[in-house]
């Protein structure tokens, strides 16, 4: 397919499913939003980000990370010669939950397959999960953000074998000057990240080389049984 053709198409793919879901109830959280918070960015994006979840101004404008955490990402993504035209983001959960608290278990269940239906259109090659919530869903490990940053980890989404690469979360950053710099220091490999190949995911059985038959089978083969 030519590239232009596939930009297009993967912009419609997004844009039909952002409006097939722009009236979701699957969880609570339609109660309180003002809109559903889709994602942004390069539907061509080999680099994607996934946060938590909108908050108060992300739910007013209908964009991810237009607050302050998006201010510190776009400056992060800057210093690394990014910009948002580069990336796609995303968030976990698509609507804001009240008061900015954690997404509920059951509220994340709800809305993962928004998530992986992003993923499935994209096709990144390197996502980078901000915080605990995004980086526990898509390695499935319960592993905290802290002890797994920085450490890029091979995961499989539908079928797909990809990068993850754990960083803190930029709200996290916000106050915390050495937590900001640990975030500068895990986004200056992301470069470098971009520039591996990511390994075939690891579920096609590999038999393997067929080896000198063992003495006992070889004692059985010469009875003649098969
Ligand atoms: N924090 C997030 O995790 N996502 C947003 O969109 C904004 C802040």
């Amino acid at each position: 397919m030519a590239a232009a053709e596939d930009v297009l198409n993967r912009r419609t793919a997004l844009d039909a499913y952002a409006a097939s879901i722009a009236g979701c109830t699957n969880c609570r959280l339609a109660q309180g939003r003002t809109q559903v918070v889709f994602g942004v960015g390069n539907p061509e994006a080999e680099l994607m980000f996934v946060g938590e979840a909108p908050g108060f101004h992300e739910d007013k404008q209908g964009y991810p990370f237009v607050g302050q955490a998006g201010q510190l990402l776009d400056r992060l993504l800057g210093e690394i010669g990014l910009s948002r035209a580069d990336v796609y983001i995303a968030n976990v959960i698509k609507c804001r939950p009240p008061g900015n608290r954690d997404p509920a278990p059951d509220e994340i269940e709800a809305c993962e397959s928004h998530l992986f239906r992003q993923l499935g259109i994209i096709e990144p090659k390197l996502v980078a999960t901000l915080g605990n919530f995004a980086t526990k869903l898509l390695s499935g490990k319960s592993h905290g953000i802290t002890r797994v940053h920085g450490k890029p980890q091979q995961a499989t989404v539908g079928g797909r074998g990809i990068t993850l690469y754990p960083i803190y979360h930029p709200a996290a950053a916000l106050y915390t000057p050495t937590m900001l710099q640990t975030l500068r220091e895990d986004f200056a490999r992301i470069p470098a990240l971009l520039t591996e190949e990511v390994p075939e995911p690891p579920n096609v059985i590999q038999l393997p080389a067929p080896g000198p038959v063992p003495a006992s089978l070889a004692a059985v083969e010469q009875l003649g049984l098969f």
